[in-house]
């Protein structure tokens, strides 16, 4: 909040429309996002208490949330808070979707270094994606 309040205060031109996220929506999004198996039982008090369409404003109730994740024995900065270490087992590790984890792990480290990947029709990066193979692959390395 205090990040946003900063940037709305530095922004003076009256052209510019300044949007942001609702952070405690945000911060519960990051929770689920980023969560693991344990998150079930939040999410099973959550449906026993009766929370529906919480992505509308009226229906969103950070306190609750937070309620839920006690009654469950979750703690949300666990999931929401921290960065991963880039040796841990994440949740979504079990899905293949082509691209190597390393592959992920290089554009990240490049990205802090401001650094760029080629386009595909360039140069091959190696990210992995070749693998699926298929006429719907948007590798143009697998349609060769
Ligand atoms: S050409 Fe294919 S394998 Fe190479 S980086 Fe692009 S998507 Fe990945």
């Amino acid at each position: 909040m205090k990040k946003q309040e900063f940037i709305g205060s530095k922004i003076n031109d009256r052209k510019i429309r300044y949007l942001f996220h609702d952070p405690g929506t945000s911060r519960i999004e990051a929770v689920l996002a980023r969560g693991d198996r344990k998150l079930s039982r939040a999410l099973a008090i959550a449906a026993e208490e009766g929370f529906v369409f919480d992505a509308w404003d009226e229906c969103f109730h950070y306190d609750k949330w937070l309620s839920v994740f006690e009654k469950a024995d979750i703690d949300p900065s666990f999931y929401a808070n921290r960065a991963f270490g880039k040796d841990e087992v994440l949740p979504w590790d079990i899905i293949d979707c082509g691209v190597d984890k390393s592959f992920f792990l290089r554009e990240s480290q490049k990205a802090y270094e401001e650094k760029t990947t080629p386009n595909c029709r360039e140069m091959c990066s190696a990210c992995g994606a070749n693998k699926l193979g298929g006429e719907r692959s948007c590798c143009p390395k697998a349609k060769k």
